[in-house]
């Protein structure tokens, strides 16, 4: 068993618009890598500071995230590889094992799809002439999940999920 403590680069955003840790930017790795025979587990987390915009006053600020991972990579050839479509397993790259794309659906499922600064730990939000919460769903109207944003452009709607609830 390795242990990986250190800092990473990120070579891209993840996340989506309101929500992401932007490129460039460093994540804190605390991982434990096991050897087993068809490849390597991943355990541990990652820590990174995010670029939130509250969806709410859309004040933005800055906060901590994180994310535990467990995680197969299957070295190529290994019957566990052979079985990575369908278990969703990940595969090493020869030698590399690339941790973004478990990153990107880790922090993708723990990011909040409408963050507001009253999820980090704020009493209220950082833009102060912001309406009452009862006021938010008129303010929210029209509003398109981002990462829709571009399917609704395409299809030329922007009632997506409007009537949902
Ligand atoms: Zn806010």
């Amino acid at each position: 068993m390795t242990q990986v403590r250190r800092a990473a680069v990120l070579p891209s955003d993840i996340g989506v618009e309101m929500i992401r840790i932007p490129e460039g930017s460093e994540v804190e790795l605390d991982l434990d890598l096991t050897f087993v025979d068809e490849g390597v587990l991943v355990t541990g987390s990652v820590t990174g500071s995010a670029t939130v915009e509250c969806a709410r006053c859309l004040g933005g600020f800055t906060t901590e995230v994180g994310v535990t991972l467990t995680e197969m990579y299957a070295g190529h050839g290994t019957d566990t590889a052979h079985a990575a479509e369908e278990d969703e397993v990940r595969l090493l790259d020869g030698d590399l094992l690339d941790l973004e794309p478990a990153l990107v659906d880790a922090f993708g499922l723990e990011f909040p799809m409408s963050p507001t600064c009253t999820d980090y730990g704020r009493t209220e939000c950082v833009n102060a002439d912001t309406p009452a919460p009862d006021g938010v769903s008129g303010s929210t109207e029209g509003r398109i999940d981002p990462r829709w944003a571009g399917l609704a452009e395409k299809f030329g709607t922007t009632e997506i999920g409007e009537g949902a609830e």
